[in-house]
Formats: structure tokens, sequence, C-alpha cells
């Protein structure tokens, strides 16, 4: 059992209304935090008003990027109970995480105990809105004040959580993607595969450029070839080419989506074909051609499931004719999110 400290805040925000609301401008009230040292282990454990911890500007998460972040959600269901979706999953991720940058495992118990807790203190911030949530960000972050670069040997847990509306501005518009060939998110034995800063930071020049093309997103190719898709923003790729729906593996260059296992289990328990393996561009190209190219998407957390209705790239583009699969696949997560199905796969974690 994990003992967590409380202290209130004196000056509770107004809640933000629900229109105007977007996705991650405003946080609740509180925030959790606990203190890692070698000798120590994880202590500390409280939960406190958001504005009373300072970062060092020599901490490695500052100078080095050494920080990694999860995303995941908590839903409440038309009779009023919060259930966090798969936090176990998200939990077993960070801890993996962790080790690719040398920085101290958070025991899932932890983690599972604190996002619980601050879930719970905070539900009056739950946001009344068709597709809101409470959107949780757990933070692990290097805090000890040393220039050299080497592990740090003194870190902080955080969670913070943020009232969101559905994703995307645009709603339920497809997306228009951009496949970039010149810059690259991640290469092969690289840090692609873990929520780490510094892969969001070099991906951000890349969505300048595509947004000032007019396109939403930027879909990443491989390092090598520039041929091979991987995935979009913050989301993972699916593409339904008749009646079987691909998505790339995880070879170490893609982070391995809770939202894309949720959707290989529900596909495969369907009996639709999935696979996950290598998909090219001049692939998708000849599926077109021959008018097989029904659905291109993209799953994660915060857009759930996303249709693509273009995809563009220095010498071609496509526009998928059309499908009901991406629709089906979204609607039975946001019945399950909402209670109105049963969850027979015990992926729903209640929040007592
Ligand atoms: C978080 C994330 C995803 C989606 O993962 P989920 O667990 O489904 O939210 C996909 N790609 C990147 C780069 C991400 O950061």
């Amino acid at each position: 059992m994990i003992e967590i400290r409380r202290q209130r805040t004196q000056h509770p925000e107004a809640k933000p209304k629900t229109e105007g609301l977007g996705f991650g401008r405003f946080l609740t009230d509180h925030v959790f935090i606990a203190d890692h040292t070698a000798e120590s282990g994880w202590t500390n454990a409280r939960i406190v008003p958001k504005a009373t911890e300072n970062i060092d500007v020599a901490a490695g998460s500052v100078q080095y990027g050494l920080s990694l972040f999860e995303g995941l959600k908590a839903h409440r269901t038309s009779a009023g109970e919060l259930r966090l979706f798969r936090p176990d999953a998200h939990a077993r991720r960070m801890v993996e995480g962790s080790k690719r940058i040398c920085m101290p495992a958070v025991d899932p118990e932890l983690f599972l105990a604190a996002v619980k807790a601050l879930v719970r203190e905070e539900a009056d911030w739950y946001p009344e809105v068709t597709g809101g949530a409470l959107y949780v960000r757990p933070t692990l972050l290097a805090t000890e004040s040393f220039l050299g670069v080497r592990p740090s040997t003194k870190h902080m847990f955080n969670v913070m959580l943020s009232p969101v509306a559905h994703y995307y501005a645009k709603g339920e518009n497809p997306l228009r993607l951009w496949a970039e060939k010149e810059l690259v998110r991640a290469a092969p034995g690289g840090t692609g595969a873990i929520k780490t800063g510094g892969n969001y930071a070099s991906s951000l020049l890349a969505a300048q450029r595509a947004q000032a093309r007019g396109f939403d997103q930027v879909l990443w190719l491989d390092s090598h070839e520039r041929r091979w898709l991987e995935e979009v923003g913050t989301m993972n790729l699916w593409v339904r080419i008749g009646d079987t729906a691909i998505t790339p593996p995880l070879d170490g260059t893609i982070l391995g989506g809770i939202t894309r296992n949720s959707l290989l289990t529900m596909l495969r328990e369907q009996g639709f074909k999935a696979e996950e393996r290598r998909i090219s561009l001049d692939e998708i190209a000849e599926a077109d051609k021959r008018g097989d190219l029904l659905e291109i998407f993209g799953s994660g957390t915060a857009a759930v499931v996303s249709p693509v209705g273009e995809l563009t790239w220095d010498g071609g583009s496509v526009k998928p004719k059309g499908g009901d699969l991406a629709k089906r696949l979204r609607k039975e997560l946001e019945d399950l999110f909402a209670g109105r199905i049963e969850d027979k796969r015990g992926w729903m974690v209640p929040v007592p």
C-alpha cells in the first residue's frame, strides 16, 4: 500500500467551459509527485497544488531530454463510474521506456496508485461533453542539478490531468497527410519506440512544413529508403486494402500504441484479417490504381481512431475509396469507454 500525502490548493481555478476545451489546454488544480534517489527508491508520494514544484534548469530533463511520458484517459460511464483504459499496459510501457534512457523504473504499482488517486481527487474536473475525457499525463524526469552527460541520480515522477474534448479541432473531417521524404523521426537502434521528449522536438519542423503545404499531419517514412510507412504524429497507422487491415510492425522505430494493440485484438476476435507488416508507398499507389485502397486511418489515445482522406508525397497522392472499418472500430471503443457494451477483456479499470 502506497501512502499519499495530500495538500489541497487554497486557490482552486474555475473549471473551463466545455466549448473551446480543446486538447491539453487546461490542467486540473493538483498534481501527483514522487521523488526517486538510488539510495531511497521512490519516496514522498504526494498530491499537491500544481504550481508548487520547481525544476532546476541544469537538470538532465531540461538539458539533455532525460524525460519520458505516458498518455492515457479516464472515462465516465453513463452510470457515473470513472474508469481508466488499460492503465496497466501504459505502466508497463513506461517501465520499458525508462530502460532505454537509463532512468529508474516507475513501479507499475506506484503508477496505478498515483493515477487512480489523482483522478479520484480531481473527479469534478471531468468534462461533460461528447468525446470528452480526463487525459492523464504521467511524466518521469531527471531532476539532479548537474551539467555532465550521464544518467541522473535524482528523478521525479509526476502525474497531471487535463480535461479534454476530442483531439482534432476539425472533429470528424478526414485528415490530409503529407508523407515526409526529407526529415526523419526515428532510425533503427534509436529511441523512436519510447515516449521520450526528444522524439517530439524533432518532429515539429516537419509538422510545420506539412501544415504550410495545407496538410494536417506528417506521415513518417523509414529513415533508410524513405518508402516504408511508419506512423503519424502521435498515432499509429493503418491501411485497409481489400478485406485486410495492415499496420507497420513494431521494429523499434515506431511507438507501440496501446490503441494499436487493442485494435489488433478486436479485429482478430472479429475474424477480420489484420497484418503487422511493412507496407510501402508503392504498394499503396498500386492498391489505389486497382481500386483496392479502401481506408487509411490512425489510432492513438488522444484521437482514438481517425480516418485519413488523402495521403500525398513527393511523387504521388492517393485518396482511399472509403469504408466503414475505422468508424466501426472507433464506435466499439467509444461504446466500451462509455460503458454501453460489456468489457469482456478487462480493459476498463475502475477508479474506486
Ligand atoms: C503515444 C503515441 C502513439 C499512440 O499510442 P497509444 O498508446 O495508442 O496512445 C503512437 N505514436 C506515437 C509517436 C506516440 O507518441
